[in-house]
């Protein structure tokens, strides 16, 4: 039976009270946060008797959260990768899977694992591909996009290429992550899932691994329960606590974060030792215009090739100060990396950086980087 706070958060729009609201047990007595509840089993008499299978309330809270803001239901995973494997475990054996050219490196393997395998074929499209993509929709089981994907920043046309007809079984997927449940709603656009890694801005604070996947339809939302449970893909107590933890001040840090982002990236755009900076809010960024239509704010990721080879972007990342030379994103320090030093990355431009803006002051976030920026290969 739905309670009154039930039927008062169903009614409740607001992407940033509902972070802080949603995941509440609400009763009298009841602590105002869920806990981290320890436990495998439960005394038995109700649908919950071993959480692998029936969950616990903690990792329901974190649900109950992300489903709300993504306009689903969501199921949390051990980490974005468990929800994405959980993802392909849908796919019968010769299905046609459809990746973005450019996608998150996790993905990319795990395709091509279960395709050495024979398990599926995939074909390739660049992100901005969008007449590439409504063509393949007609025959693709699993359709995997990316937007704005990583570390290219491209932004894809979902409006039209979730509305391009597809089979009835086929699965048309975006990785959320980069662009956030705050910024963007695949399952509006027309997605069947939206996922996204908690590990990133739902965290926020560097400290776990979680993955969320957000679908609308019982059947699928219950053959992916199904699939965490067989693969005992489960998040951890602790994880979920400090995942529903980053989501109270989400709203806040994207904000502050994605402000000061656009900021750096106009300097970069014009900074003399920059060659190439790519941000979708910049109007030289080549699909502007599409993060205009589709985005809310256009994320707190920049990447930019500096002048220079490998060897001066390591330099850079080893000058920074303040910011964190550290891979991942989406948290509450700055972090840079150098993208293709990362195995498998070797076809990206060897001087692109990947800047993850946090939520430090603008100007002491210019200041590390225009100085680590200033004598790229005088020492
Ligand atoms: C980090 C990331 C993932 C994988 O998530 P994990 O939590 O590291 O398993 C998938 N997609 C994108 C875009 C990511 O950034």
């Amino acid at each position: 039976m739905a309670t009154r706070t039930d039927r008062y958060l169903a009614e409740l729009s607001s992407p940033d009270s509902l972070l802080v609201a949603a995941g509440r047990d609400g009763r009298p007595g009841t602590p105002l946060n869920m806990p981290p509840v320890l436990a495998s089993n439960f005394v038995l008499g109700t649908e919950r008797a071993y959480s692998r299978g029936d969950g616990t309330p903690t990792w329901e809270a974190l649900e109950d959260i992300i489903g709300r803001l993504e306009g689903g239901r969501a199921l949390a995973f051990a980490s974005g990768m468990a929800g994405v494997a959980a993802i392909f475990d849908q796919l019968h054996a010769g299905s046609r899977v459809v990746l973005p050219d450019g996608c998150y490196q996790g993905v990319t393997g795990l395709a091509e694992s279960g395709r050495q395998r024979g398990l599926w074929s995939v074909t390739r499209l660049a992100v901005d591909d969008t007449d590439g993509w409504t063509a393949a929709a007609a025959d693709a089981d699993l359709l995997w996009l990316e937007s704005p994907s990583n570390p290219m920043l491209v932004v894809a046309d979902l409006s039209a290429i979730c509305s391009a007809r597809r089979k009835p079984s086929a699965l048309l997927a975006v990785d959320n992550t980069f662009a956030t449940s705050l910024n963007q709603r695949p399952l509006d656009l027309g997605a069947d899932l939206s996922f996204q890694s908690a590990t990133k801005f739902i965290g926020g604070h560097s400290d776990l691994l979680a993955g969320l996947v957000a679908v609308r339809d019982n059947d699928l939302l219950a053959a992916l329960r199904k699939s965490r449970e067989l693969n005992g893909a489960t998040p951890g107590a602790l994880e979920s606590f400090l995942a529903v933890r980053g989501a109270r001040t989400m709203a806040l840090r994207l904000e502050r974060a994605q402000a000061s982002a656009m900021i750096l990236a106009e300097r970069l755009s014009s900074h003399s030792n920059v060659a190439c900076t790519r941000f979708p809010g910049l109007s030289t960024h080549p699909t502007h215009s599409i993060a205009r239509r589709q985005l809310k704010g256009f994320g707190s990721i920049i990447s930019f090739d500096i002048r220079g080879d490998a060897a001066a972007a390591d330099e850079v990342c080893s000058r920074v100060r303040l910011i964190q030379h550290a891979t991942s994103l989406g948290a509450v320090e700055s972090t840079i990396e150098r993208r293709a030093s990362n195995p498998g990355q070797e076809h990206l431009p060897a001087s692109l950086l990947r800047l993850s803006v946090g939520i430090e002051n603008v100007e002491d976030l210019w200041a590390d980087l225009d100085a680590a920026l200033k004598t790229p290969g005088q020492g």
